[in-house]
């Protein structure tokens, strides 16, 4: 079944107000299993918004319209709605019931005549009674088409859909959406996509999505199936044909699971600790770990060393390594995990130095280069890596490899 998105409102159309709605219901239309071809925004236009509605109608099942259900001249989407699909408008006692509740309780002093203009409906319409504002939503029938009338304002439009569009959505589609998501790290966009193009290629039902995060992979898996049961047979073999394809490499099959929370599960179930040092990333790593719950459990103290002195003084790490190599260096992130540790008495350490920009890059050290020094029971990895964003990308990246080289070294820990 399609679906057909017309924003309406002429403040779109200027760029005064940014198409959130759309946004949203693309995304929620998405999730129940509704194709979306079309997206269009009109501005307060007769003429222009019958077209649309027409055109709408002709190639899609549903419409969704949002704006335009006000009290005002230039709310037009209901008439001219109700004039395609041949509808009169009538009062609706119920609504004007709500409205006049509505003024009771609010604003008493602010109701004015053409504030009833928004208990007329087209005949036969459903009205779905808006929560937190006055226009209410309307459902209108006709040869196989629907036409769905949404208000504007998203603290409208989304409890709205929630509450009740959603379910009706729902009830006209033969079949649900389900969708699992596997989560990957240690493999870069492209390559793993690579690895799966065959799985892709091939798909219908499941399908396999992939997008891609910063330092992260995630490949939704999505089926339509008439119940959970039924979904579960149609997902399950996939994602074990992505385990063998990804193995450790994924982190979690949970959408809430982030890769903080995985490489502090797997330190707890471990039983040890970690702290951190860093320099260019400067508590980034930390403050990500502690979004963790239970990070307390795993994480004591950590370091934030920018300067060579305090590199020194707090980390241990020697005058010479940094004369010799510089601050950023392997030598150096080396240097500041195993000292790191050592000051902290944890069990595992992730040191990161770097240069994340603008300034600062030479010929030889470039804006982006950064290094990473994992210590996991008396052993040091260190990786080298070479990031093309900004600052603030620079540094996100940098936690998100840090998190990843701690978490493959935990996984080499076989108890
Ligand atoms: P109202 O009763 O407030 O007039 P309405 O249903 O007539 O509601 P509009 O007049 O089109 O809706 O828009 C009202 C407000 O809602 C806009 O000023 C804007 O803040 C917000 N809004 C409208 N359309 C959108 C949209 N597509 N995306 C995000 N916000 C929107
Ligand atoms: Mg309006």
């Amino acid at each position: 079944m399609t679906v057909e998105l017309i924003s309406v409102g002429t403040e779109l159309l200027l760029g005064n107000i940014v198409n959130t709605n759309a946004a949203y219901l693309a995304e929620r239309c998405a999730a129940l299993g509704l194709s979306c071809y079309y997206q269009t925004v009109v501005g307060d236009n007769e003429k222009r918004l019958e077209e649309v509605v027409r055109l709408g109608l002709s190639r899609s099942d549903i419409l969704i319209l949002s704006g335009g259900l006000g009290p005002t001249k230039d709310d037009l989407t209901k008439e001219v709605t109700a004039k395609v699909f041949g509808r009169e408008l009538i009062e609706d006692a119920h609504t004007r019931g709500r409205i006049e509740e509505y003024f009771h309780r609010v604003h008493s002093d602010q109701v004015t005549p053409n504030n009833w203009k928004q208990a007329m409906v087209p005949e036969g319409a459903k009205v779905v009674d808006n929560h937190n504002g006055t226009a209410p939503g309307l459902i209108m029938e006709e040869d196989g088409k629907t036409a769905i009338l949404l208000p504007g304002p998203p603290n409208e439009i989304r409890p709205m859909f929630e509450r009740d569009i959603a379910p009706y959505l729902d009830g006209l589609l033969p079949e649900g959406i389900y969708s699992k998501m596997v989560k990957i790290c240690s493999i870069g966009e492209s390559r793993a996509e690579t690895m799966i193009a065959d799985l892709m290629d091939a798909q219908t039902n499941p399908t396999i999505a992939p997008y891609a995060k910063t330092g992260e992979v995630h490949l939704r898996v999505t089926a339509k199936a008439s119940g959970e049961e039924e979904a579960g047979e149609l997902i399950t073999p996939v994602i074990e044909e992505l385990f063998r394809r990804f193995g450790d490499a994924i982190f979690t099959i949970e959408e809430s699971v982030t890769l903080e929370e995985a490489v502090a599960g797997l330190l707890a179930e471990k039983g040890m600790t970690v702290t951190t040092a860093e320099s260019c990333t400067a508590g980034l790593l930390a403050g990500r770990l502690m979004n963790a719950a239970g990070a307390s459990n795993v994480y004591r103290e950590g370091y934030i060393t920018y300067s060579d002195e305090a590199k020194e003084r707090l980390l241990g790490v020697s005058h010479e390594t940094l004369m010799q190599y510089g601050a950023v260096s392997a030598q150096t992130a080396e240097e500041m995990a195993r000292g790191a540790a050592r000051a902290a008495g944890a069990d595992a350490a992730v040191g990161v130095t770097g240069i994340a920009g603008p300034g600062g890059g030479t010929d030889e050290k470039p804006v982006g280069l950064v290094y990473v020094g994992c210590f996991v029971k008396g052993a040091v990895r260190t990786e080298e890596f070479h990031f093309t964003g900004n600052r603030a990308k620079n540094r996100e990246s940098a936690v998100a490899r840090a998190l990843t080289l701690l978490r493959e070294e935990l996984l080499k820990i076989r108890d």
